[in-house]
C-alpha cells in the first residue's frame, strides 16, 4: 500500500506497522466516541463565537495600554460563554499555567484566609507558588495557611477528613483535575462535581476553584457546569488549541475574576488594560480548533495504552478505562526504555526531529530526566511530548499531539526504537 511506503520512508519497518494497525483496527469504538465528544465541543464553541459576535475587527493588534481592546474584551466573553462562567481572564500577560493558578490564588486569598487541598499535593511549581517548599513571594509569606487532605489509597476523596479540614478560616479550596506527573488517577468532571457539592454543603461561601489543566475539552462538560467558581489553564496546552503562543485563562464569578485581575494587573486597573499585541487571532483559531486537536491527542493516548500494554508494560490509565485528561503514562521498568521511548517521540517531531534528547540533571529534579519535544512552541505539551525521569520505576509520560496521525507516528516510532534496541519483541 502507498501509505506504507510513506510510514517506511519515515523508518517504521512492517512488523511495527502491521503491529499497530492490529490495536489501531479494535479502537474504532473509542475512536469514534472521541469524535463524538469532539463534534460536540466543536459545536460549544462556534456557538459562543456566534453569540458573541465574532468578527474581523477583534483580530487587530492594540499596544501601549490596551484600552479598548475590542479583541481582547470578546475573547473573554468567548470563553465564559464556552465555560458557562460569567466571566474570564484570558491574557498573553498570563504567561503560563502556574502564572494563571498563582495569580487566581492570590488574587482571592488575604492574609489569614485558609488554602485547602483536598485532593492531595498540588502539581509540583505550585508547591513554591503557596510555599509548601519555601520560596520568595509564596502565599505563604503573605500570610496565607496551607492545609491539605490526602486521597485514600484507592485514590478517592476522604470526605471524612476533609470536613475535619474546613474551619471558619477555609476561603478556597483547590482542586486538581489532572494527574500531572503523580499516580494517583485523574478525576473525572462528576467526582469534581460531587466534591464540590460535598464542601458548599459545608461551607457555602468557600471559593471552588479547579486547575484544568490537560482537561479543556476531553468531556462534554468542564469543572465550571458542576459549580466550579473558578477554572484555571494554561493556553500551551488544550484550549490554545496549538496555535496560542502563549497565555492562560482563569474563568468564573465575576467576583473572583475581578479580583484576579486586580493582581494581574494593579489594584484600580483589573480588566480595562492589557494590550493583545496582536495575538488575538491565534487565541481564537487555538480555540476553534482546540476540540479536534484534544481529539487527536486522546487517540495518540488511547492507542500509546493499547500498544504498550500489548507488549506487558504498565500503563495508566489502562487501555479500556474512560479518559479525563490527555496525559498517558507508560513504565517500562528500566532507563533504556524510557530513553528509547522518548527518542522515538523526538525522532518522529516535525522540528528538531534530527537531534537525539539524552538525561540530563533538571534544576528541581531529584534524578535526570529526558524530554522529547519538537515543538513549534517551546514546552508547549499540546504538542506531541515526552518526559520521564530516569529512576524507578522508569515510568514515562506522553502527550499531545497536534494531529492523530502525528501522535500516531510518534508512537510506532517509539515503538521502533524500542524493538532497535531490544527492548521488546513482537
Ligand atoms: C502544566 C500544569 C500546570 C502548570 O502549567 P505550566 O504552564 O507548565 O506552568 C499546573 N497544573 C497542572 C495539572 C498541569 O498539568
Amino acid at each position: 500500500m502507498e501509505i506504507d511506503a510513506m510510514y517506511e520512508n519515515l523508518g517504521i519497518c512492517k512488523k511495527v506497522l502491521d503491529f499497530g494497525k492490529k490495536i489501531e483496527d479494535n479502537l474504532k469504538d473509542r475512536f469514534q466516541e472521541i469524535d463524538e465528544n469532539a463534534e460536540y465541543n466543536q459545536m460549544k464553541v462556534i456557538k459562543a463565537m456566534q453569540d458573541n459576535r465574532v468578527s474581523d475587527i477583534h483580530f487587530a493588534a492594540t499596544t501601549g495600554y490596551g484600552y479598548n481592546d475590542l479583541g481582547r474584551d470578546t475573547l473573554e466573553d468567548v470563553y465564559a460563554s464556552v465555560f458557562h462562567t460569567e466571566s474570564a481572564l484570558v491574557r498573553p500577560n498570563l504567561i503560563s499555567g502556574t502564572h494563571a493558578l498563582s495569580i487566581a490564588l492570590s488574587g482571592n486569598l488575604r492574609p489569614g484566609d485558609e488554602l485547602l487541598s483536598p485532593a492531595g499535593k498540588p502539581y509540583d511549581t505550585l508547591e513554591e507558588v503557596i510555599g509548601i517548599r519555601e520560596s520568595t513571594g509564596s502565599l505563604k509569606e503573605y500570610g496565607v495557611i496551607y492545609r491539605q487532605v490526602d486521597l485514600l489509597p484507592n485514590g478517592t476523596f476522604d470526605y471524612e477528613s476533609i470536613k475535619k479540614a474546613i474551619n471558619e478560616r477555609t476561603k478556597l479550596i483547590t482542586i486538581q483535575r489532572s494527574k500531572g506527573y503523580d499516580t494517583r488517577p485523574t478525576f473525572s468532571v462528576s467526582q469534581i462535581g460531587e466534591l464540590i457539592a460535598f464542601v458548599k454543603e459545608i461551607k457555602p461561601d468557600v471559593i471552588c476553584m479547579v486547575d484544568n489543566c490537560y482537561g479543556e475539552f476531553v468531556e462534554r462538560m468542564e469543572p465550571s457546569d458542576v459549580g466550579a467558581d473558578m477554572i484555571v489553564g494554561s493556553l500551551i496546552k488544550n484550549p490554545g488549541g496549538g496555535l496560542a503562543p502563549i497565555g492562560g485563562y482563569i474563568a468564573g464569578k465575576t467576583e473572583c475574576i475581578d479580583k484576579a485581575s486586580y493582581r494581574l494587573t494593579a489594584p484600580g486597573l483589573g480588566k480595562e488594560v492589557g494590550a493583545s499585541l496582536g495575538l488575538n487571532q491565534a487565541f481564537y483559531q487555538g480555540l476553534f480548533l482546540s476540540p479536534t486537536v484534544v481529539a487527536g491527542a486522546l487517540k495518540g493516548a488511547v492507542f500509546a495504552a493499547n500498544v504498550y500494554e500489548k507488549l506487558g508494560f504498565q500503563v495508566v490509565p489502562n487501555g479500556s478505562e474512560s479518559r479525563h485528561d490527555i496525559i498517558q503514562a507508560v513504565t517500562f521498568g528500566n532507563p533504556e526504555g524510557v530513553i528509547a521511548f522518548c527518542q522515538g517521540i523526538q525522532a518522529a517531531a516535525p522540528v528538531d526531529s534530527f537531534v537525539s534528547p539524552e538525561p540530563w540533571d533538571m534544576p528541581g529534579y531529584d534524578a535526570p530526566v529526558i524530554m522529547a519535544a519538537g515543538a513549534f512552541v517551546q514546552g508547549s505539551s499540546i504538542e506531541l511530548s515526552a518526559d520521564g525521569p530516569i529512576k524507578p520505576p522508569y515510568a514515562v509520560y506522553f502527550q499531545g499531539g497536534l494531529t492523530w496521525y502525528h501522535a500516531k507516528l510518534g508512537i510506532l516510532m517509539s515503538l521502533q526504537k524500542l524493538l532497535d534496541a531490544g527492548l521488546v519483541q513482537i
